[in-house]
Formats: C-alpha cells, sequence, structure tokens
C-alpha cells in the first residue's frame, strides 16, 4: 500500500491543507475510516479551547474548596475554607472571638490554635466551630 500526499479542505477555515503519506499510513494504521477534518492550526485550535473549559477556573487558581454559609450565632453570610460538617454549627469570625473570649489553660491554647488555622487565608473570616468543639472537649 503506497501513500501520496494530497490536498483537503478545512472544514473550519475553508483552507487547504496537505494530508501527508505518512499521516495516512497512520490513519490507516489506525483504522481511521475518515479523512482528517481540519488543518493543524484549527485542530490545536480547538483542542486548545477544549482544555480550557474542561480546567475552568481551576487553572486561575480557584481550586481551593470555599464554601458559602451561615453563621451559626449572628447568622450573617461567611465563607469557610473547608466543607462545613451537616449540622455542625460555624461560626463568623467575630463569634468565634467572642465566644473564646472568657478563656482558661487548655481552651487558650485550643483556641489560639484554631485560629491560627482559620487565619491561614488573609480574608476568611470564619473558624470551624468543630474546632471550637474540640477545644471545649480539650478542657473538660
Ligand atoms: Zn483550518
Ligand atoms: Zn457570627
Amino acid at each position: 500500500m503506497e501513500f501520496i500526499d494530497r490536498l483537503l479542505t478545512c472544514a473550519d477555515c475553508g483552507g487547504e491543507f496537505i494530508f501527508t503519506a505518512g499521516e495516512q499510513l497512520f490513519f490507516f494504521d489506525k483504522q481511521f475510516k475518515n479523512d482528517p477534518k481540519r488543518c493543524k492550526p484549527c485542530k490545536s485550535k480547538r483542542s486548545g479551547a477544549a482544555m480550557k473549559t474542561g480546567t475552568g477556573p481551576a487553572a486561575a487558581g480557584l481550586s481551593r474548596t470555599e464554601t458559602r454559609t451561615e453563621c451559626s450565632a449572628c447568622g450573617i453570610e461567611t465563607t469557610v475554607p473547608f466543607k462545613p460538617t451537616q449540622g455542625r454549627p460555624v461560626l463568623c469570625r467575630q463569634c468565634f472571638q467572642s465566644k473564646r473570649a472568657p478563656t482558661t489553660g487548655a481552651l487558650v491554647t485550643a483556641a489560639a490554635t484554631a485560629g491560627m488555622v482559620a487565619g491561614v487565608g488573609a480574608d476568611h473570616n470564619a473558624v470551624s466551630a468543630e474546632l471550637l468543639a474540640t477545644a471545649q472537649t480539650t478542657q473538660a
């Protein structure tokens, strides 16, 4: 079986492109029934666009888990850098701070740790009540 370069018309831009003998051999090898429909620039443009829509905002660095929720104490809307456990209260930064105000011993350290965890992202103004609960359990 011999292959010679063929001139095909691109379905996208209407331009002519060469379906080379090597490519034909490749197609024959893979048992592709149809000739290529698009020239290389159009093909790469297509796959490039597909890739962009595929990855979405994650590529822009927004892949971190950010969950919108309401503070269980004051009800303001806040975002937390974790997925709140169903049924567990989530506190905004302010409520968390006021809750941990009267503190002693172990709770101070634990709450401080929780505060540090919550403070990792500068704009995360909420902290898991789960952490607070852990702190209280540690004290008791
Ligand atoms: Zn084209
Ligand atoms: Zn609150």
